[in-house]
This record gives C-alpha cells, sequence and structure tokens, in this order.
C-alpha cells in the first residue's frame, strides 16, 4: 500500500478511550529526563505496585542518562570524547555494546546513521541562534571528523578508541530508544504487564491497555488536536518519530533539519517527519534518523527490505508517505 495524502503536519497521542470502570488501573507520569518529555504509563489494579513500576523506569532512565550524556563532563562518553586521537578508554559492557549495536546500523544505512556525527555539534546550532550558514570550509573540515569506522572497539580490553583527534560521538538519535526499552524491562520486571513509555515521541507499548485492548497510537493533525487521522494499533512495539518541528534553522528560505548528513555535514532538507514502527525502538530511533538523512526514495526503499519494520514520513511539502506493508486505520 502506497499512500500519499496532504496534512499539514503530524503529532502522535495516545488514546484515552478507555471504559470508565476501568480508569482505576491507569497511572502515569510526566518527567522531564535526558532533555525530553517523559510519559511513563503503567496499567495495574494496585496503585502502589504501579507507582513503584513507573518509579523503577524512571530510576532506570536516569541511570543510562549518566552513561550516555555527552553533556555531562564526568560521564563515561565524555571520557571517550575527550581522549579523542589519544588513548582508548575502558568503559562499561553496556555503553561498549550500545556503541557496537549503533556501529551495525552504520552499517546497514550505510553510513547515514553515524554517531561520531557529533563533530558537527560546534558548528550546527538548531536553537534559532544561528543567522547565517557556516563557510563550507569549516563545515568541510569538522564533516572530515565524522567516520564510524574511525570508531575502534576493542571487544577484549573493553575499551572505545576515536582514531583522529577532533572527533566525538553523540546517542542522541538512538538513546531516548535505548532507556525507553530498559525502562520498559525494569517495569516489566517489577510486575507492570501493561505500559507505555514515551521519550518525546519515541515510544514504547507492551501487554494491554486499562479496557484490555492493544495500545493505539493516534496520528493527529496539530491544527486540529483533537481530530485524529488515521489509528496505529500497537501489539508490544514500538512507535518512533523523528523530526522536531521547533529545531531547525532556516537560509534562503530552506529548511534545514536538526540531523546532519554524515557525507556533507550539513543537514539533511526534505523530510519533515519520519516515524518508525518495529519491535525495538532502539532500532527504531536509530532508523528513524536515518531515514531523514538517505531521503524518502532510498530511506523507503531500505524500510521494505527491512521484515517487520515499517515506516511514515512526511516531506517538506506537507505529503505522507508509508512504506508497502503499513496498516493505518482511519476509525477504530
Ligand atoms: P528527535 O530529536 O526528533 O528525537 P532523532 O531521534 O532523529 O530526532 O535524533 C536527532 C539527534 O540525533 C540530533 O539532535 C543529533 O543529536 C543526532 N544526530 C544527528 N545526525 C545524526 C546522524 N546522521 N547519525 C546519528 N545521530 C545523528
Ligand atoms: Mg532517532
Amino acid at each position: 500500500m502506497k499512500r500519499s495524502i496532504l496534512v499539514t503536519t503530524i503529532s502522535l497521542l495516545l488514546t484515552t478511550c478507555a471504559p470508565v470502570w476501568a480508569q482505576g488501573q491507569k497511572h502515569h507520569k510526566v518527567v522531564k529526563l535526558m532533555g525530553s518529555r517523559f510519559e511513563i504509563t503503567a496499567i495495574h489494579p494496585d496503585a502502589q505496585t504501579a507507582w513503584n513500576g513507573i518509579n523503577a523506569g524512571i530510576a532506570e532512565i536516569t541511570r543510562i542518562e549518566m552513561l550516555i550524556s555527552s553533556w555531562d563532563p564526568d560521564s563515561q562518553t565524555s571520557d571517550i570524547n575527550k581522549n579523542a586521537g589519544i588513548k582508548p578508554v575502558k568503559v562499561d559492557r553496556e555503553l561498549f555494546d550500545l556503541i557496537k549495536r549503533g556501529m551495525r546500523i552504520s552499517e546497514l544505512t550505510n553510513g547515514a546513521f553515524d554517531m561520531s556525527y557529533a563533530s558537527m555539534d560546534r558548528i550546527w546550532k538548531f536553537d534559532g541562534s544561528m543567522k547565517e550558514l557556516p563557510k563550507a570550509k569549516i563545515v568541510a573540515k569538522a564533516a572530515s571528523k565524522i567516520g564510524y569506522k574511525n570508531i575502534i572497539l576493542n571487544e577484549a580490553e573493553q575499551t572505545v578508541f576515536l582514531k583522529e583527534k577532533g572527533m566525538k560521538i553523540g546517542f542522541g538519535a538512538i538513546g531516548k530508544g535505548y532507556a525507553a526499552q530498559k525502562a520498559k524491562e525494569k517495569m516489566k520486571m517489577m510486575g507492570i504487564a501493561g505500559g507505555v513509555v514515551n521519550a518525546a515521541g519515541d515510544l514504547i507499548a507492551w501487554g494491554k491497555d486499562e479496557g484490555n485492548k492493544d495500545f493505539k497510537v493516534g496520528i493527529a493533525d496539530p491544527g486540529q488536536k483533537d481530530k485524529v487521522m488515521s489509528w496505529l494499533v500497537v501489539d508490544n512495539g514500538a512507535v518512533v518519530t523523528s523530526g522536531d518541528y521547533e529545531r531547525f534553522a532556516m537560509f534562503n528560505g530552506k529548511r534545514f533539519a536538526h540531523i546532519i548528513d554524515p557525507r556533507t555535514g550539513y543537514p539533511t532538507t526534505g523530510i519533515k517527519s519520519v516515524t518508525i514502527i518495529c519491535p525495538n525502538p532502539e532500532l527504531a530511533d536509530a532508523l528513524s534518523t536515518s531515514v531523514f538523512v538517505l531521503g524518502q526514495s532510498e530511506g523507503l526503499q531500505l524500510i521494505n527490505q527491512l521484515k517487520g519494520i515499517e515506516c511514515l514520513i512526511i516531506t517538506d511539502n506537507n505529503e505522507l508517505i508509508t512504506s508497502d506493508n503499513l496498516e493505518l486505520k482511519d476509525s477504530l
């Protein structure tokens, strides 16, 4: 199925169409973590169990943030970056494995996803402060430091070495998805059989909602916030959206997203938002960023090759495009 509909813009929202008798089972909390708005929901008849689960999820996300933060000078990630071109850094197995999985995604996407995009952090600012394009020479110099093949992993020593001075890695495109997955695991261990972790649009749902049905994610038009354009039924899986409508830069009438094309060092253009639907939120997070970089046609081609992974793209022209097997429901 290929669809092409004109829409203004989309956002994701969760339904609240549960029967009244079940309301007492649903507990949720909104909290700022990893610089983003997290919404954590637990379905459980016992409020104490639900809150213990939610708090365990929050503790887990906080723990991961300390490991992967590039702005905390004391994190292991900062240590890796400080030692770029100098020496390998021994890290926790967890961080080592996350980087290893990230590099596999780099290979899968032909380098569109690249954690070493972060050498561009000093050049591009997406907070409205940039008034003109940086000089091509400066962009090229910083871009020459991007290259996941220069992230050297030593399995036996459990070390990470950024081969070149000036290299830097960042987990902006995979960290929220990873944290959501880990929070879900912790919550399940605490007896939460149904719940949702929504990390600013990176969402994982498991089990059943308060009405004992699958969770549904509505794709809404923020112009008419109460109106859902279509529905996605989420049966134990992730729905992850890249595309922060507030974070972009405009130069000469052209819109630059906050995602960097590692091949050029320039922000991507052409796509406003990408939603990936698949079982694993970490993979979904990384792939949503990758499709931005690959662009509409190459991005769709990649997703259509991957079994169990679907996507929905909104282009700069407000065109909505979906992968071959994505099922959207116009009504419930
Ligand atoms: P969102 O911010 O909407 O969650 P993403 O999940 O796509 O969107 O993450 C975007 C972030 O990923 C950027 O802010 C940056 O930190 C990082 N990033 C940018 N370009 C790349 C890239 N090519 N590969 C990996 N990470 C990237
Ligand atoms: Mg992402």
